[in-house]
């Protein structure tokens, strides 16, 4: 699915990744801890082709192609999803329009025949209502004025209606309540058929007790330090990032 090499990235001249590998196979759900500014965001960012993120060496290779020579909306249309760490605010957009135009730009894209206004209201009904996720924000204007809370239910929508191959999320556990934290693992749980993958960063133990993750990956000033699988979060858990050391350990 995804496959990293010798990843080198800057922001503003400064280098921030500085030689990173990372594989992640069909299915697979990858975990990525570390401390703050360890470089984790900046990852999932260059993966989503983010303006601030400037690949000055490495290899992104995703499904058969040189994920370097797609745009962002290709990206997003090949499969690719993110769930940034703080959402962009759009006034003047409204939610259900803009989920619409994403949704039909990949079927679009991928051939397939686009929905009219009706189908994809029976849609977001039907899926939405799996996960008993509320429909009311698919009304209001993307973002503008969403509770940190309603932001990431957003995301779920989002999720749920366009399906991703590659799942990035960013935190999106932070400052939610163990129900919410549930409805997130169902949904990714949900979409988790042995054909999507998962990359997600977290702080916290509870969302990886509902998504078990099949690696755990340290990352340390631009760089993956250590992989592991469950254990190693637990392990972080009780004895914190110092307590682990940075010994490498590739798998
Ligand atoms: P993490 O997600 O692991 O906490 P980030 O990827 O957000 O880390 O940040 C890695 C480093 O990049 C930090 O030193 C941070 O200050 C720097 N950085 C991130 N975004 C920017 C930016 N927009 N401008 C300048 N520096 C940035
Ligand atoms: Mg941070
Ligand atoms: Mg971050």
């Amino acid at each position: 699915m995804l496959n990293i090499k010798n990843l080198k990235v800057n922001i503003d001249d400064k280098e921030i990744l500085k030689g990173l590998d990372l594989e992640i196979k069909k299915g697979e759900v990858h975990v990525l801890m570390g401390q703050n500014g360890a470089g984790k965001s900046t990852l999932v960012k260059t993966l989503s082709d983010h303006y601030d993120c400037k690949v000055t060496q490495g290899e992104l290779q995703y499904k058969d192609k040189n994920l370097l020579d797609l745009s962002v909306s290709d990206r997003a249309n090949e499969g690719i999803f993110m769930s940034f760490q703080n959402p962009v605010e759009i006034p003047g957009v409204n939610n259900s329009y803009f989920l619409k135009t994403a949704l039909n730009e990949k079927r679009k894209y991928n051939s397939e025949k686009e929905l009219d206004a009706i189908e994809f209201l029976k849609l977001t009904k039907e899926e939405l209502g799996k996960f008993g996720i509320d429909k009311k924000l698919l009304q209001r204007d993307l973002n503008d004025g969403f509770s940190g809370g309603e932001k990431k239910r957003n995301e779920l929508i989002q999720l749920l209606l366009l399906k991703p191959d590659l799942i990035l999320l960013d935190e999106i556990d932070s400052g939610l309540d163990v129900d919410a934290i549930k409805t997130v693992a169902n949904v990714i749980n949900n979409l988790l058929d042995g054909n999507r993958s998962v990359l997600m960063i977290t702080h916290y133990d509870k969302l990886m007790s509902y998504i078990k993750p099949d690696f755990v990956h340290i990352m340390q000033d631009g760089k993956i330090v250590k992989t592991g699988d469950y254990n190693l979060a637990l392990e972080i858990d009780s004895k914190g990032y110092e307590g682990i050391g940075n010994e490498t350990n590739k798998s």
